[in-house]
């Protein structure tokens, strides 16, 4: 039966800054009409949200592609998720430095390959043989990044509190500006994509939960398809996208499920991040407990984006039950 087709995607969930803002509407603004554009024709959610994320990944507002946070040694690494939730087929990429969209790569690694994920040189390796065009990693750098670097890493030698997540400890304060998407075609498939540069002054070789499967990304038609942002290392321990994505599966919605994980990150990991969760019938929930999400939504009455804000309480306790109210209701 047909279904009402669906692309939803996050462009981040941190305290924003009220002068990038903008930029980040924008960048989703963008991604919404490359991924719609492949739906409203009959295309399949994963070339939707693939479509989607390539265009994140070549906006430098965000932590993924060309723009992503430096490592601590001064180099862009990348990682990326691509599942298909009709078939379960996954392709998954991590510490790239040479891929301009890793997203591609990872579908690449979906489509042509029998493993699900490659890392580092061999990763590359595989999407030069598939007729990706291997790139310096200085392409991907931007001067802004140099010097967000320098400055953490000059806080870090004054002893000052880690605002980098790199280590041990975060801050919602801190920016987790990964992008991500998930879809619902007309033939009733999901998908579910992810992509990152990672958290800013990270060592070399640091892989976070954004290409993990089940952990930043994850999609199967039984269930839903899920995509997250955050600290990387709560989220990998909870394997958060499949805890999600299985309790939609136990009968809960979207809706209730997203605040729910968020909740279940702080109160049991401490961590901090945002959540799309997208339900084969074509409900969705978006939920943070950071500051401010970035997201957009596409359905056949048109695209929306906004910022999701929500206020803080002092102590940090769990209280994500209260997240806003998704602002399309
Ligand atoms: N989750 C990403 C990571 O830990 C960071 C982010 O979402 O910005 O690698």
């Amino acid at each position: 039966m047909p279904r009402s087709p669906i692309l939803v995607l996050h462009g981040g969930a941190w305290d924003i800054p009220a002068d990038l803002l903008d930029a980040h509407e924008q960048g989703v603004f963008d991604a919404l009409q490359e991924g719609w554009r492949i739906i409203e024709r009959g295309g399949t959610a994963l070339d939707a949200v693939e479509a989607a994320v390539t265009t994140m990944e070549n906006d430098p507002a965000f932590d993924a592609g060309r723009g992503s946070f430096l490592t601590r040694d001064g180099r862009v690494q990348l990682d990326a998720l691509i599942m298909d939730g009709a078939t379960l087929r996954a392709g998954g990429v991590a510490c790239v430095e040479r891929i301009r969209n890793p997203i591609q790569a990872a579908r690449l690694v979906l489509d042509k390959s029998p493993h699900v994920y490659f890392v580092g040189p061999g990763a590359e390796a595989f999407a030069q043989a598939q007729g990706m065009t291997l790139i310096d990693n200085s392409e991907l750098i931007l001067d802004r990044e140099r010097q967000r670097l320098a400055e953490a890493q000059a806080r870090e030698q004054a002893g000052a509190p880690d605002q980098t997540f790199s280590g041990g400890s975060t801050s919602n304060q801190d920016s987790h500006d990964t992008v991500g998407a998930v879809a619902l075609d007309s033939d009733g498939r999901l998908a579910a994509a992810t992509s990152t540069g990672g958290t800013l002054n990270k060592d070399p070789g640091r892989v976070g939960d954004s290409s993990l499967i089940g952990c930043g990304c994850y999609a199967d038609n039984a269930s839903a398809a899920v995509s997250l942002t955050g600290w990387g290392e709560p989220i990998m321990k909870l394997v958060l996208g499949k805890w999600a994505t299985d309790r939609v599966l136990a009968g809960r919605s979207p809706e209730q499920v997203a605040p729910e994980a968020m909740a279940y990150l702080l109160r049991r990991a401490g961590g901090h991040g945002g959540i799309i969760l997208l339900a084969p019938d074509g409900r969705y929930g978006l939920a943070h407990n950071t500051p401010r999400m970035a997201w957009g939504l596409h359905t056949a009455d048109g695209p929306r984006t906004g910022t999701l804000v929500r206020e803080q309480d002092e102590n940090e306790t769990d209280t994500d039950q209260g997240a806003p109210a998704p602002p399309w209701n």
